[in-house]
């Protein structure tokens, strides 16, 4: 019969195209996702780096004062990222932490974990200044104070996981001479200024695509350990090159993030969609990540740690409704199915 023939073939039409549809939003909802675990992470490693560069300079100082130290092999700080067992909002005030002295390094110690099982329906996890964390039972309701520390909700961050460092050297089989020392560190900066080549990329594509507004918590997270700098110099630390390498990085992307939005504003109706990346790319993109040789393992498990903090986080609240599985087996979809397998 004609008619039921152009029927199933208009049936088949749609449906191939809907789910083709369906498929493009659920990868850009992830990358999505992906992407919005990556501030902190992308900053925690710009962090390091600028340290090790600061450990290798001045071992490379003290190389040429007494050759024989080069046999010590150069001094680096080592990520390990420490998974907490639950979601916490800690107080990062300033009246919150002291610098303390390990080992000769100037540290920040913060005093309070004003609440340690934080299962914040809503909040994004590792942003500082998360309007949701005035609902946090820490923060007492009328005024937005603290009940633990008596600091205001802003001063509060929501975390999954701790960033700490540990002290390696880095030796090879020969004598390490101060070329090897001028190696290092142009390794560290072009594994920065790739992750930035990168991270920029993603970002501008969360601003084209993102269906939530795109704060910069990047910045924020910048901001924050600037902060920590510079309360580390006033109690005798040595950091100037971090913290003016750390405001540079936090100048330039402000500054190219700022063209890119007005770029984006003015051509508001036209955007290019064929020049922007596509959804499939991200994931590649955050794997080349990954993979850099000298911080690439250290963000993974920083993004891992992140993605299991909310897997806990969800299983918890209960609410949480996988939307890829919804959206592919929706009645429509099925039913559309159920209609193409019968007619064809
Ligand atoms: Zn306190
Ligand atoms: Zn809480
Ligand atoms: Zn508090
Ligand atoms: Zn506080």
């Amino acid at each position: 019969d004609h008619s039921v023939k152009e029927y199933a073939r208009l049936m088949k039409r749609i449906n191939a195209h809907s789910l083709h549809a369906v498929s493009n939003i659920l990868s850009l909802n992830e990358a999505e996702q992906l992407i919005r675990k990556l501030p902190r992470p992308i900053a925690e490693t710009a962090k390091l780096i600028e340290e090790n560069i600061q450990l290798a300079k001045e071992h490379k100082q003290k190389v040429l004062d007494n050759p024989q130290i080069a046999l010590e092999g150069i001094p680096q700080n080592n990520a390990i990222i420490k998974t907490l067992k639950h979601p916490r909002t800690v107080c990062v005030g300033e009246n919150c932490c002291r610098v303390i002295e390990v080992n000769g390094e100037k540290q920040m110690e913060y005093l309070h974990i004003c609440h340690d099982e934080c299962y914040l329906a809503g909040v994004v996890q590792e942003t500082l200044y998360d309007l949701k964390l005035q609902d946090c039972t820490a923060m007492e309701p009328e005024e937005g104070f603290c009940t633990v520390c008596d600091c205001h909700w802003l001063q509060h961050k929501h975390i999954t996981y701790e960033y700490v460092t540990d002290r390696i050297h880095i030796r090879s089989n020969k004598d390490m001479t101060l070329a090897d020392i001028d190696r290092r560190i142009t390794d560290l900066r072009n594994e920065e200024s790739k992750i930035q080549d990168i991270y920029r990329k993603l970002v501008r594509f969360l601003h084209v695509n993102a269906i939530l507004p795109v704060n910069d918590d990047f910045i924020e997270y910048l901001q924050y350990f600037i902060r920590e700098e510079q309360m580390k110099q006033s109690a005798g630390a040595q950091n100037t090159e971090i913290i003016d390498s750390l405001e540079r990085l936090k100048d330039d992307y402000n500054k190219e993030m700022g063209l890119y939005k007005k770029t984006l504003e003015e051509q508001k109706n036209s955007i290019n969609t064929s020049q922007s990346v596509k959804p499939d790319e991200i994931f590649i993109l955050v794997e080349t990540l990954y993979e850099l040789p000298i911080t690439g393992k250290q963000i993974k498990q920083q993004v891992d740690g992140i993605r299991i903090g909310q897997t806990r986080s969800n299983a918890q609240r209960e609410t949480f409704v996988e939307l890829p599985t919804k959206a592919a087996s929706s009645k429509v979809m099925l039913e559309l199915k159920e209609i193409i397998s019968t007619q064809s």
